[in-house]
């Protein structure tokens, strides 16, 4: 069982026929709709598919919206896309026409760009690939000379060097697309540009108001999100999910500073008890290619060894031409990447308290899990996750089964490294009954075999309700 998982962005490559299945069947295991591109209709028509692809495979896969923010974009381009070539002159024009970008000029749809920005400044376009200097303004027009060339296409980003474009978090397109998440039922919606925990708590009461159930994903891409500590750490408790999107942070925080804030925004996520995702640009090279760079190998590789529960693709699978074989590269790395010791050995919450009763038993099931050999799986049953959640905080070779009664729960934790869903609805059966038949199911499935110990979590008397207080330590018959 591979435990890292892997989340994939769907776009117009994913939407040729077949592909979305090919994507799953190579392991997908949460799929991206990114609100920034495409209609709300092509989202639904999305939705829908998956859902039948994930059904038809036997498979739960979660899907996580992604709002668009405040993101400065450029317009679109007459051909689609344009070659800028150091030294040329650029404008930025928010009162030029849409759609007729060229080599001189494009639409930006922030009118207000020409007041956070002065002559002397970068600009960085498409994640950074591409760099503009801002020569002068003149009315709401930027008028720039392209310091770094390259193809730019369609509704790519802007950024400032050194961060400071200012808007507010959520936007009035993202208060339309919190009610279409809701509408699509999602299991995570990811919150762009979040500058504090009262953005995070501002999006959950809106998504609430609009009937939605998702876990939210707070994607770290200010450079204030993570200068002061604590400040992150509210961040990070008002969300469920972070996603070092290091995109726009690496743009904000600078290249040189990106890896050491990317490990630290994993460990910090993991030991506050919440999952993250690391994002951007992670196989970029197979938007063009069928095979990876080593760098992007030893990225995904790198990013499993620090501990993420997901690493994330792009454009490699929304726009690129190789989908399926990237997800197939990428689940190789990672499996490789596991097997390394240092993916298995854990110190989470060694020297620290407990906060809770369900916490306790998820430590002593994974303090048990690396400390006697002959256990081969752990049956969490468990009602929102929680527990699964808890266990998969401490790094260990075990798989992880939760047994759930909702498919929702299936769902959202097919997010969390190394845990397995598995849809468990036996409402009549007694808790050792239930047990019994839990351990069947792994059985038949070929995951353990007689005289194999399993542990097995659950609350002692499910009827009355209750969280899990109980851990037993079976062998199998
Ligand atoms: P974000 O800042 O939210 O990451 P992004 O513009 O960088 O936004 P990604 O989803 O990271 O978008 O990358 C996907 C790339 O694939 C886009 O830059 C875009 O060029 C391309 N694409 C084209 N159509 C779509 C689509 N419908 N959905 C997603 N991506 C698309
Ligand atoms: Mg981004
Ligand atoms: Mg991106």
């Amino acid at each position: 069982m591979r435990r890292t998982k892997i989340v994939a962005t769907l776009g117009p490559a994913s939407d040729r026929p077949d592909i979305l299945d090919k994507l799953i069947e190579a392991g997908v295991d949460v799929v991206r709709l990114n609100f920034s591109h495409g209609t709300p209709d092509d989202h639904r028509q999305r939705a829908v598919a998956v859902r039948s692809a994930a059904a038809k495979a036997g498979r739960y896969v979660a899907i996580l919206g992604d709002l668009q923010g405040p993101k400065i974009r450029v317009g679109k381009f007459l051909e689609g896309a344009v070659q800028l070539q150091e030294g040329e002159d650029f404008v930025l024009d928010p009162e030029a026409v849409p759609g007729q970008g060229d080599e001189h000029q494009v639409s930006v749809d922030y009118k207000d760009l020409y007041r956070d920005c002065r002559p002397g400044d970068t600009l960085l376009l498409d994640d950074g690939r591409l760099r503009l200097s801002v020569e002068s303004i003149q009315g709401r027009a930027l008028h720039t000379r392209v310091l770094v060339g390259g193809r730019l296409s369609n509704n790519k980003g802007i950024n400032r060097l050194g961060g400071g474009l200012t808007a507010p978090a959520l936007t009035d397109k993202d208060l339309q697309d919190i009610k279409l998440a809701a509408e699509l039922d999602l299991d995570y919606l990811a919150v762009s540009f979040p500058r504090d925990a009262a953005d995070m708590q501002c999006a959950r009461a809106l998504l609430q108001q609009a009937g939605g159930n998702a876990h939210l994903v707070a994607k770290v891409e200010r450079a204030e999100a993570v200068a002061d500590p604590d400040h992150l750490n509210e961040l990070i408790l008002a969300s469920d999910v972070i996603m070092v999107a290091r995109g726009d942070l690496a743009v904000e925080i600078g290249d040189a500073a990106l890896m050491g804030v990317q490990k630290d925004l994993i460990k910090r996520a993991r030991s506050l008890n919440r999952v993250v995702i690391t994002a951007t640009q992670m196989m970029e090279s197979m938007i063009e290619s069928p095979v990876p760079t080593r760098a992007e190998v030893c990225d995904v590789a790198n990013a499993v060894l620090d501990g993420t529960d997901a690493v994330m693709l792009s454009a490699e699978t929304a726009a690129g031409r190789y989908p399926v074989e990237t997800v197939r590269s990428m689940a190789d790395v990672i499996t490789g990447a596991e097997k390394h010791h240092i993916a298995k050995k854990s110190t989470h919450r060694i020297n620290s308290d407990f906060e809770a009763g369900d916490e306790s038993i998820a430590m002593a099931a994974m303090y048990v899990a690396n400390h006697f050999p002959r256990v081969r799986a752990i049956i969490c049953q468990t009602e929102t996750g929680n527990t699964a959640l808890l266990m998969s905080r401490v790094r260990s070779g075990m798989p992880i089964y939760a047994f759930a009664r909702h498919a929702r729960t299936c769902g959202r934790v097919a997010l969390y490294r190394g845990v397995g869903p598995v849809l468990f609805q036996n409402e009549r059966l007694s808790g050792v009954e239930r047990d019994e038949r839990a351990i069947a199911i792994l059985k038949e499935q070929g995951v353990i075999e007689r005289g194999d110990y399993v542990l097995v979590s659950r609350g002692y008397n499910q009827d009355i309700g209750g969280s899990t207080d109980t851990l037993r330590v079976v062998q199998v018959r």
